[in-house]
């Protein structure tokens, strides 16, 4: 028999659960399908099992800092790469047993399987028909494979995760956050790492400063950066690969990583059957209230979302649930200074315009800037820099960017943007009191203007 539902969302990813489970919550009758893991990209193959192997990587640095404070640590000590990859499975595997959970806690029925439209009302999921008055498609994105000879070779975020041995010499091609995260991640692990990117400065959108910073630092420790270089062939031999690069050369690793971005997850949806458009960039076209071109079906998170961020899908999921199911129209979601950070080596918190952004919206700005050796490092020994820097619109004097790369520089950032979006003035940042010894007291203590 065709189960019906007030609501079917397909996907059970940050965006898709978090919906479900609100509507179910409110009282809808809920449905959700998902063919893989609960969780979706964040849980599985992005953001948790990345910082969890960033954080695996920082030992390497931190290990090395202790000497400095009077640890001796012996230098023979080695990484159990199959232990981590262990470890780090089983904290997914809870974490997939919590979104059944949320699930389950809020009546909502999961049907396991790849769902694609029948018509604009039905849905086949493996061959089992459910229909719904309002559907959900929050399915996600997939790792861009490159088109060139070899390029189905390279791993992808979606292999990487589960790599079988320790690489001990990694390509990437790519220069955004996947790919800058990997470099740090496999460095720390102990691989040589050489990341190619096709741009002259890596992080594109990022403030430049804070690019060219973090380009230095990861230099520092070997990492084997080289700009306006890109890949063109892939060849296997055995299990090494040979990498050619637009500048002629070849580089021999055991894991290439393509990181060159994500694609909408729709080939097998049969969007035209339920009369679901596209926008120009190939993901799915919404209006502000997430509906498609067919009112009843609404599209959120990587698939349809201007921001491929978990947060930002999870606001949107929720949303939408109570806006359908609890009458509550009025809600919405901002979209303006959203942080991010990337989980480099130090890391990036930003939030806000960088400055090239600034100027090009046409702000008359001043910039505010800081740049120091954390009190830590001069201990440590390490040599790493911290960079920090504010964006003032010198009509109004608020904040409207800050960027910082440096240690913490992501927990940092979050209380700054809540600022940010309360409208803080420079003057606000000038009569907050500092917390010290911090390195987030800079952010108050800036007093002077950069002068060109
Ligand atoms: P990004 O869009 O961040 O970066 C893609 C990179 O690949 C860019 O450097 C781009 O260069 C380059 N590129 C694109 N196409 C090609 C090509 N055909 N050949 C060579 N290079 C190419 O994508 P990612 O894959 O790094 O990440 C995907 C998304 O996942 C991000 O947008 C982000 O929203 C999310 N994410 C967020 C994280 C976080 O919050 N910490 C962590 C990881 C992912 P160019 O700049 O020249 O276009």
């Amino acid at each position: 028999m065709t189960k019906h539902y007030d609501y079917f969302v397909i996907g059970a990813g940050s965006g898709g659960t978090r919906s479900a489970r609100i509507a179910g919550s409110h009282g809808a009758k809920v449905g959700i399908a998902e063919g893989s893991d609960l969780g979706g990209t964040c849980v599985n193959l992005g953001c948790i099992p990345k910082k969890l192997l960033a954080y695996g990587a920082d030992y390497g640095f931190h290990l090395d800092d202790a000497r400095g404070f009077g640890w001796d640590i012996p230098h023979d000590i080695t990484l159990d790469w199959k232990k981590l990859i262990e470890n780090k499975n089983k904290e997914i595997s809870r974490l997939n047993g919590i979104y059944q959970t949320l699930l389950d806690n809020t009546g909502v029925e999961l049907t396991n399987g790849f769902a694609s439209f029948e018509d604009a009302n039905t849905l086949s999921i493996d061959g089992q028909s459910v229909t719904a008055d309002n559907i959900l498609i929050a399915v996600g994105g997939t790792p861009r494979r490159p088109k060139f000879e070899g390029g189905e070779l390279m791993a992808t975020s979606d292999e990487v995760f589960h790599w079988p041995d320790q690489p001990k010499n990694v390509v990437i091609q790519g220069g955004g956050y996947i790919a800058v995260e990997f470099a740090h991640i496999f460095h720390g692990l102990g691989a040589h790492v050489t990341l190619l990117y096709r741009g002259e400065l890596f992080l594109r959108g990022f403030d430049r400063d804070i690019s060219a910073a973090l380009a230095e630092e990861m230099r520092k420790p070997g990492i084997d950066l080289r700009f306006n270089t890109d890949v063109t062939k892939v060849e296997k031999n055995g299990d090494q690969y040979a990498v050619h690069t637009s500048t002629g050369e070849t580089l021999e690793c055991d894991l290439p990583i393509a990181a060159i971005g994500r694609d909408p997850n729709i080939s097998s949806l049969n969007l035209e059957k339920a009369g679901v458009e596209l926008a120009p960039n190939g993901q799915i076209a919404i209006n502000d209230q997430y509906q498609t071109s067919a009112p009843h079906i609404y599209a959120l998170g990587d698939v349809a979302s201007r921001a491929q961020l978990t947060p930002v899908a999870i606001q949107e999921g929720h949303l939408l649930a109570d806006r359908l199911f609890a009458d509550m129209p009025d809600r919405s979601v901002s979209y303006d200074n959203i942080a991010t950070a990337i989980f480099s080596a130090p890391p990036i918190g930003t939030v806000g315009l960088s400055e090239e952004a600034a100027l090009e919206a046409g702000f008359e700005i001043d910039v505010y800037n800081s740049g120091f050796q954390p009190l830590k490092h001069k201990l440590s020994g390490r040599d790493e820099k911290t960079l920090m820097k504010l964006i003032v619109d010198t009509k109004t004097d608020k904040v409207i960017g800050a960027h910082m790369m440096g240690m913490d520089a992501p927990e940092i950032l979050q209380g700054v943007a809540i600022a940010m979006n309360m409208g803080a003035t420079k003057a606000d940042f000038d009569r907050t009191m500092a917390i010290h010894p911090t390195s987030a007291e800079e952010f108050v203590l800036m007093r002077t203007k950069r002068s060109n």
